[in-house]
């Protein structure tokens, strides 16, 4: 729960400031906001903190992946290699864009593998949609050579990792373009928003029409700005936008203070025999957001939450019965239920989605935990915590 950890005086500074002057819309209107343009802001903060070329701010996280899947020309009909364990927004930014998702197994990393995505891979995939889940990025260097071997579009939902970097660059720019959120839960936040990161100029320019009706903005009477592609209203308002600065502003400082935390509850929980922790392939590049950690099996597991719960430990996420994370409780998406018909129902679902084979990503997902880590805990508070979890778990696993 980190961004609204440290919400206050910075952020009501940059709210203020919009709301003296009225100028709640992003665009023009130069002689009314005084100087002030949050959105604007906000991506020049986004792109000094990941080092990206171009940054694009949206209304959502979803929005951004939508942005993301569209700047990188991915579409009706094409084949789109996806996780089964994400905050279910990616699979649907899929789905709406026309394309067919082709679940693929993850692996104690909680990314899709190498093996996995190789294994889903038809004569028709187009893309790979990577999520770089609970806080630290996938194995990257393996990720981005099979992408290029294979000719696929690399696309990469952040939105939960903002704050990730592999081996010195930020998550996000790997790929042809990259996705962050800004929602309530993540480790910055403006209440609703998003971020949409590329390094490739025509990429960022569709994203830039996309998200706001194909306008190019271009010169100062909006309407007679060119439209070079569709587009639609995925746009942020400069009130959320304002929060977002302030909150970027921060994020080094939440960053190093999740970071410590834990590494310390990580050094507590590693006395229990039997526990395991999430193999981050570049451990000084996790965010903090979460310490992630594996029972033997997905039965002890279950067992442990329900230790926490009777001992009052909170915060930890149990993703395996969560849903809107695992594709266990998607029944909605397995049998395409929607309110309206979709591309995928006129050109057939590319595996049956009902009966689909994904062992590894079953035990993965079924042995994990994850602790949310706050930035503002003390040493009390930890010390309290882990000695609650540590009995909590020695009493299902010893
Ligand atoms: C939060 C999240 C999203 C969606 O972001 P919203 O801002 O809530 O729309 C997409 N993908 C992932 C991986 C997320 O964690």
């Amino acid at each position: 729960m980190p961004g609204m950890e440290f919400f206050g005086a910075e952020e009501r500074k940059e709210v203020m400031d919009v709301l003296e002057t009225g100028a709640l819309f992003r665009y023009n209107h130069d002689e009314m906001r005084k100087g002030h343009w949050k959105a604007k802001d906000l991506e020049a903060e986004v792109r000094k903190f990941t080092g990206a070329k171009y940054a694009h701010a949206v209304s959502s996280g979803s929005t951004a992946v939508a942005a993301a899947l569209a700047a990188a020309g991915i579409g009706h009909g094409d084949e789109v290699i996806v996780p089964p364990f994400t905050y279910i927004a990616s699979n649907e930014a899929v789905i709406y864009a026309g394309g067919l998702p082709v679940f693929a197994e993850i692996d104690e990393n909680l990314c899709l593998s190498v093996e996995g995505i190789k294994k889903a891979l038809t004569p028709k995939t187009k893309a790979v949609l990577l999520v770089h889940m609970c806080g630290a990025a996938a194995d990257m260097d393996a990720i981005t050579a099979l992408c290029k071997e294979k000719n696929l579009v690399l696309i990469e939902d952040a939105g939960q990792a903002m704050g990730a970097f592999y081996k010195g660059k930020s998550v996000g720019l790997f790929g042809k373009t990259g996705a962050f959120s800004f929602d309530f839960f993540k480790i910055t936040t403006c209440g609703e928003g998003g971020l949409f990161i590329t390094d490739d100029e025509q990429a960022y320019k569709n994203a830039d029409s996309f998200s706001d009706h194909g306008h190019d903005h271009i010169g100062n009477n909006r309407g007679m700005e060119n439209h070079p592609v569709l587009g639609f209203n995925y746009r942020i308002s400069e009130l959320h936008a304002a929060v977002g600065v302030a909150q970027m502003r921060k994020i080094n400082k939440i960053r190093d203070a999740k970071k410590a935390n834990q590494q310390y509850m990580k050094e507590k929980l590693s006395v229990v025999k039997g526990l395991t922790f999430r193999p981050v392939p570049d451990p000084e590049g996790d965010s903090g957001t979460f310490l992630n950690f594996f029972l033997p099996s997905t039965e002890m597991a279950g067992k442990v939450m329900a230790e926490f719960g009777k001992s009052g430990v909170a915060g930890c996420n149990y993703w395996f019965t969560n849903m809107y994370h695992f594709i266990n409780q998607w029944d909605h998406f397995k049998n395409l239920r929607s309110a309206a018909p979709l591309a995928i129902h006129h050109l057939g679902a590319p595996q049956d989605y009902n009966n689909l084979e994904l062992p590894k990503s079953q035990e993965v997902v079924g042995r994990l935990i994850s602790l949310g880590v706050r930035a503002t805990w003390t040493k009390k508070d930890m010390d309290e915590l882990a000695e609650k979890m540590i009995s909590s778990i020695q009493k299902v696993i010893e």
